[in-house]
């Protein structure tokens, strides 16, 4: 009992020191928001300095938003949206019986309601973050930090990274990094590729970079959340409830990540719906630092003391560290991402439109929920 209040403190007084390990973020200083950022800043240029990307795959950029699958395929690509090949990615919860709980595109306006409700019902989760929100939210992301959530990144533009070249895909991670380590002290090691657009020269780079990409498992787990409203709240509980029950009628061995997203009030307010269904199913819900058992959830390098984990609350047995149980035991919570089904990608993001960095918060946001229904229409 000792020890777990000492290690719950421990884990306490970690992240409060990280969260105080921010600094100031000036949006000036960072790039356009929603773009793909410039290859030759000062920045960009230092950062390609550290790294070798000698010897990354010699693949084609693909092209579109999202890309086309190339046809024929294009050997040795391991493209994840197309082939269905993962590489080393991860794409299920290590823990048995989890529902690895993700939020993409985030943070946004809608953020905060998410996080007292994941609060209230004692689920933390992990969120990739757009580093172009992070700046225009640097509040929401040191309150999910403090609130035990984990961070991960989702680029800084949300733009398909096979259409990128080696070096914006650097700038793309490293921008979003630069922002969340300035809010929050701590450096990302975990990522989700937006669309889940992922091959073997994307990897090569991401590794470089010292990044682990995290795929949703399958399209059974998609939320199909970004799909709303042209898909009713209706047909996505109802889909996503069929998605569930074939889960644990299953051996589940293994936990599943789904996509799911903070972007709007309306991905947040069928979240509040979903998350419970896994709680009544007995489901763990968990941050993919819980289902992966990492106890270092970030790269070392940051600014501040790496927390331990996300969560303080101890794990039942069986159940990740830092999951919440149901029914006051252990839980979860639902993942996903709008970030396109694997097959049919949603549209990028934010592409429709191009807000200049002086243009903050809403902004992005409009930009994000335009992209959504584009994406839906596309769908
Ligand atoms: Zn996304």
């Amino acid at each position: 009992m000792v020890k777990i209040f000492v290690s719950s403190l421990s884990v306490f007084l970690l992240t409060i020191a990280a969260v105080r390990a921010q600094t100031p973020i000036v949006i000036a200083d960072y790039p356009t928001i929603n773009e793909v950022p410039p290859i030759n800043s000062p920045e960009v240029q230092a950062w390609l300095k550290e790294i070798d990307l000698t010897g990354a795959p010699d693949l084609p950029l693909h092209k579109g938003a999202p890309p086309e699958c190339p046809n024929p395929p294009i050997p040795d690509e391991c493209y994840w949206t197309c082939d269905g090949c993962a590489g080393d990615d991860i794409t299920a919860c290590a823990a048995p019986n989890t529902w690895g709980l993700t939020f993409d595109d985030g943070p946004s306006t809608a953020t905060p309601t998410l996080l007292n409700f994941l609060k209230t019902n004692k689920v933390t989760a992990s969120f990739f973050l757009i580093g172009s929100n992070v700046i225009q939210y640097p509040e929401t992301v040191k309150r999910e930090v403090t609130e035990g959530h984990h961070l991960a990144s989702h680029t800084w533009s949300h733009h398909a990274l096979t259409t990128l070249s080696n070096e914006q895909i650097v700038a793309e991670m490293k921008w979003t990094e630069k922002a969340v380590m300035a809010a929050t002290g701590l450096r990302l090691k975990y990522m989700r590729p937006p669309y889940g657009d992922i091959n073997n020269r994307v990897r090569f780079v991401l590794k470089k970079l010292g990044y682990i990409p995290v795929d949703w498992t399958g399209d059974e787990f998609d939320t199909n959340d970004w799909r709303m409203p042209t898909m009713s709240e209706d047909t996505v509980i109802e889909t996503f409830t069929k998605s569930l029950d074939a889960y644990v009628a299953s051996p589940k061995t293994k936990g599943f990540y789904c996509l799911e997203h903070d972007v709007n009030a309306g991905t947040v307010a069928v979240a509040q719906k979903l998350i419970p269904l896994g709680i009544t199913r007995k489901i763990n819900i968990a941050s993919v630092a819980a289902c992966e058992s990492d106890a270092q959830p970030y790269q070392l390098g940051g600014t501040a003391p790496m927390p331990s984990a996300n969560g303080t609350t101890p794990a039942p047995t069986g159940a990740p560290t830092g999951a919440t149980s149901v029914g006051g035991s252990t839980p979860s919570s639902p993942a996903g991402g709008a970030d396109g089904a694997k097959v049919t990608p949603t549209v990028s993001a934010g592409k429709t439109g191009s807000n200049g960095a002086g243009q903050v918060a809403a902004a992005g946001i409009s930009s994000a929920v335009l992209a959504m229904v584009a994406g839906a229409m596309l769908a």
